[in-house]
């Protein structure tokens, strides 16, 4: 029960990488709000948490919009008093040849991968000031370009994922003076819905002579290591990224 006390709001929580994160938080001992665009995928989860003998909160929240974000962290600290780990998951992705690829496809994307992590973190951020203690945890990916491999057909969610370790690391320089970490985890392909065309398709025999562990990751990889961020035993790491690969970057 290493998160006993703290209060975690964890975006995109309704299925997949978020559904565990959110899961995971509350074994740990976390009261888990758990958000997502659709209200229902995140009140199946805090069922699974409640009846696992865990305390949690689902509600609605589009991280494109702040009006909404600040409207989920207001009804958090008012059900629990306080907010101590946000964990920025929530995600979209689309693979569009960069010829093809629209100004709105860009911006949509932009604004769920990259700027829903600025507002969750501001919002998160001005009730973590108020105890001098806080952990954000954003999720990037393999695919942000800057760790020597590029993906076609994904330069709009590459680019946003850069801007997510880049902002990553501004969060962290700016906010550990006031108690608050903030650390970022690079998933290589991970078993969720996001990824399914890629691991029912041709290709994935080939990509799996790629990593070093010979499987795909499981949302439960990324869990254990977002509870370990969680903790009070990462107090010394910040502006961290981390790569959950199964070894494919060194290949
Ligand atoms: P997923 O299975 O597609 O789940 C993403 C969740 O986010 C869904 O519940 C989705 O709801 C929700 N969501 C979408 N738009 C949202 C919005 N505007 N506001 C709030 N929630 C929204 O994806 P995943 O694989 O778990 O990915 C989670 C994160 O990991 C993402 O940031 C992704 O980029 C990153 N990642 C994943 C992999 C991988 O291999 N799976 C690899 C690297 C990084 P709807 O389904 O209703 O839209």
């Amino acid at each position: 029960m290493r998160l006993e006390n703290k209060v975690a709001f964890v975006t995109g929580a309704g299925m997949g990488i978020g559904r565990a994160i959110a899961l995971k938080l509350a074994q740990e001992g976390a009261k888990v709000v758990a958000t997502d665009i659709a209200e229902e995928t995140c009140r199946g989860v805090v069922g699974e948490i409640e009846s696992a003998g865990g305390t949690g909160l689902a509600l609605q929240c589009d991280v494109s919009n702040g009006a909404q974000i600040d409207n989920a962290i207001q009804k958090t600290v008012a059900e629990f008093g306080r907010l101590d780990i946000l964990v920025n998951n929530a995600g979209i992705t689309s693979f569009k040849p960069i010829l093809e690829l629209s100004e709105e496809e860009w911006d949509r994307t932009m604004n769920i991968n990259l700027k829903g992590q600025f507002l969750c973190a501001q919002a998160a951020a001005k009730q973590m000031v108020k105890n001098e203690w806080g952990r954000i945890i954003n999720i990037a990916s393999i695919s942000y370009g800057g760790c020597g491999i590029a993906f076609p057909q994904v330069a709009h969610y590459t680019a946003s994922k850069g801007g997510v370790v880049a902002l990553t690391q501004a969060l962290a320089v700016e906010l550990s003076s006031q108690g608050i970490t903030c650390n970022v985890i690079c998933p290589g392909i991970i078993d969720t819905e996001m990824t399914k065309s890629i691991r029912e398709g041709d290709q994935l025999q080939q990509l799996l002579g790629r990593i070093p562990k010979g499987r795909t990751g499981r949302p439960e990889d990324i869990a254990h290591l977002v509870v370990y961020l969680a903790s009070e035993q990462s107090d010394y790491m910040t502006g961290a990224s981390l790569v959950v690969d199964g070894g494919w970057l060194t290949t």
